[in-house]
């Protein structure tokens, strides 16, 4: 099965779909604590379902993707994020399954991260089939650009070289809404007329209007709905693919964080830490292991998307993998046997 995941950065799904915050009790309060150098003790400012409904529908797609239909079948896991809830931390342990220890992301700066240790979702479809197809476009530079922080994706050149993997940042010069049009356009094309095993899709719009107008505000609610009505184009562009060419995709959405009313994420507040993995198979029924999952949190998520369009990882384990070892220097005095 192919994957297209989509990234939404900082979209409030309380807000987004609250009827479905409403009814899974997952959905009220985190799994697990939080680590006290990144907590603030603010209100839980979730908005209640009937605040949110008296704003209108603001995302139809998600909603649908959610609801499923008699041909497709999809689902919404609730998801508790690990403060601190920035976008560096956040999208580095969602998309190559590790603890914020295990990639040392902990900032947007990603100083000392290793990365090159923790592979993305991307390049475990590549490992476990190296004739596999994969794609990655993202306005956030962190995620695709080589000289920027991260990346959060490998760059597999050799890839590239063929075309086998691609990546795309757009020109951010114009603004965030021009990017994530940029992003969409270019992934919207290779998603219909190229079909990739895997594919990575990201846009910031929620986050920047968040950052610029805060939570409760209608520019927010606008970003979320132009992010809803995006995510329909690329639905669209594999749903006629699976009508056409009978391709099997799972698609999946996700967040990395919500935003305060005021603006502003970081670290635990509810409203903040609570994410969502909506999955939903285009054309058939949910993959057995979604349906046992009840919630996640943003290290479960890679291993869950990867065993669900059935990709399986190789094995090699060996005393001291990876350590780097210095031997003594203490001159000839080696057993004879070993001289060479
Ligand atoms: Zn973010």
């Amino acid at each position: 099965m192919k994957l297209l995941l989509i990234c939404l950065d900082g979209v409030r799904v309380d807000l987004a779909l609250p009827e479905a915050v409403a009814s899974n009790r997952l959905f009220a309060g985190p799994d697990h604590p939080s680590d006290p150098r990144f907590s603030v003790g603010a209100p839980d400012s979730t908005s209640t379902t009937e605040g949110a409904r008296s704003l209108g529908v603001l995302a139809p797609t998600l909603a649908r993707l959610v609801r499923g239909d008699d041909h497709s079948e999809g689902t919404i896991i609730p998801m508790w994020m690990t403060p601190p809830t920035d976008s560096g931390p956040g999208w580095s342990s969602i998309l190559t399954g590790s603890t914020h220890e295990e990639c040392n992301v902990w900032w947007n700066e990603f100083v000392g991260h290793q990365m090159a240790r923790r592979p993305d979702i991307l390049s475990r479809v590549f490992f476990a089939n190296p004739a596999a197809r994969t794609l990655a476009a993202a306005t956030w530079d962190a995620f695709t650009v080589g000289t920027g922080p991260g990346p959060i994706i490998q760059q597999r050149i050799d890839q590239q070289r063929t075309g086998q993997h691609q990546p795309f940042h757009p020109d951010v010069s114009r603004g965030i809404e021009a990017a994530d049009a940029a992003v969409l356009q270019w992934a919207n094309w290779r998603l219909s007329h190229e079909g990739p095993d895997a594919a990575v899709v990201y846009f910031e719009g929620a986050d920047d209007a968040g950052h610029s107008h805060g939570a409760d505000s209608a520019e927010y609610r606008a970003a979320i709905t132009r992010l809803d009505e995006y995510t329909r184009h690329l639905v669209k562009a594999v749903a006629e693919r699976h009508e056409q060419l009978g391709e099997e995709w799972l698609v999946a959405l996700t967040t990395d964080h919500g935003h305060k009313p005021e603006g502003g994420h970081g670290e635990d507040e509810v409203e903040v830490r609570r994410s969502f993995l909506i999955a939903h198979h285009i054309g058939g029924t949910l993959p057995q292991n979604l349906r046992r999952v009840s919630s996640l949190r943003s290290n479960e998520v890679m291993d869950v998307l990867l065993d669900a369009i059935g990709v399986h990882q190789g094995h090699f384990d060996s005393d001291g993998i990876g350590e780097v070892r210095d031997i003594a220097s203490v001159g000839p005095t080696r057993d004879p046997a070993f001289e060479w």
